[in-house]
């Protein structure tokens, strides 16, 4: 487990000893934290037949079986392709295989990630198992957006937060992981080490600054709105969903801090200080505020949007047509 999760590791570990382990768990936090790489090891943890304080023994046939990637009583629940919904009928295959296999001498563990893309229909037919639990199984269910859970689904597990490490925990982690800039991979990532670690290896620098040429490109007039989104959710959404619509809401920040006349040392971009501070000079601090209160409904939207596509499109017309007003 990672440093930030002990104490969330003590106390599931103590509700099994104590027989008071819920049969659905359901472990939500930001993305990127590692909730789970976290729900992986509680699973074999649970499923060792020697499991000691903090991890699983490694040695017992059962290990032995998990880190060849063939026990029978660990599954797994995914989109069958990154990001579309869990399907019923994958439900429906798992239920049917668990019926039909015996268990170890300990648990049997299913792990949904994310649970929020259990669609409607594969949503009901768990939940048939969350009430109706066969013995010793435990469902683990992940998400960082819990609130697109089903009511009835959520109201039937546990559900353990898992909270954003505090930036020291963080910085010390990400400082043993071989990588540069840790204190602003750190920032952009909205405080998630292993967002951060992603950014990192996964160019996400290079990233953010293409999304923010395509930014100034937009306030000059010199780029399409629907061409821009779709580049942004193609490119810029790859790392982490939504991610960037953070950095943004930092340059935003950043503008209303320079127009109120904040030194340009105390900006969160210090990278994009000048830029940020000439884009700001070109606007007025009201419609600024305007496009701050566009942008938080954008990012309360982009969790549950149908149309992400417009969604997008829509701030960045904002954006754009802001200059020229
Ligand atoms: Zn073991």
């Amino acid at each position: 487990m990672f440093p930030w999760q002990t104490s969330t590791w003590q106390n599931l570990t103590a509700s099994q000893q104590n027989k008071r382990l819920a049969h659905g768990l359901l472990f939500h936090g930001a993305a990127g934290i590692g909730k789970k790489a976290f729900a992986i090891e509680f699973a074999h943890w649970l499923i060792c037949e020697q499991p000691l304080a903090d991890k699983a023994c490694g040695e017992c046939k059962t290990c032995l079986l998990i880190q060849a990637g063939s026990h029978p009583d660990l599954h797994h629940l995914s989109p069958e392709e990154e990001g579309k919904a869990i399907k019923v009928d994958q439900v429906r295959g798992l239920i049917e295989k668990i019926a039909l296999t015996g268990y170890g001498q300990r648990y049997r563990v299913i792990i949904v990630s994310p649970a929020d893309a259990l669609n409607i229909n594969a949503s009901n037919s768990l939940l048939k198992t969350l009430e109706e639990p066969p013995a010793n199984t435990i469902l683990i269910l992940i998400s960082d957006k819990p609130s697109k859970l089903m009511a009835t689904i959520r109201s039937r597990t546990q559900m353990i937060r898992f909270d954003l490490p505090t930036e020291e925990q963080s910085l010390a982690w990400l400082n043993q992981q071989n990588i540069d800039n840790t204190e602003l991979l750190l920032k952009l990532s909205a405080g998630a080490p292993l967002a951060a670690l992603a950014m990192a290896n996964d160019e996400g620098l290079q990233i953010r600054d293409k999304l923010f040429d395509n930014w100034q490109e937009l306030a000059a007039g010199n780029a399409d709105a629907l061409e821009s989104a779709a580049m942004w959710i193609k490119d810029g959404f790859k790392i982490i969903n939504n991610l960037p619509l953070n950095w943004v809401s930092s340059w935003v920040v950043d503008m209303i801090r320079s127009l109120q006349g904040g030194h340009i040392k105390n900006m969160a971009n210090l990278d994009y200080a000048q830029t940020l501070q000439n884009l700001a000079g070109q606007v007025d601090l009201k419609s600024i505020y305007g496009l701050q209160d566009r942008l938080n409904d954008t990012i309360r939207l982009a969790d549950t949007a149908a149309n992400q596509q417009m969604l997008i499109e829509g701030l960045l017309l904002h954006w754009a047509g802001l200059r020229r007003s």
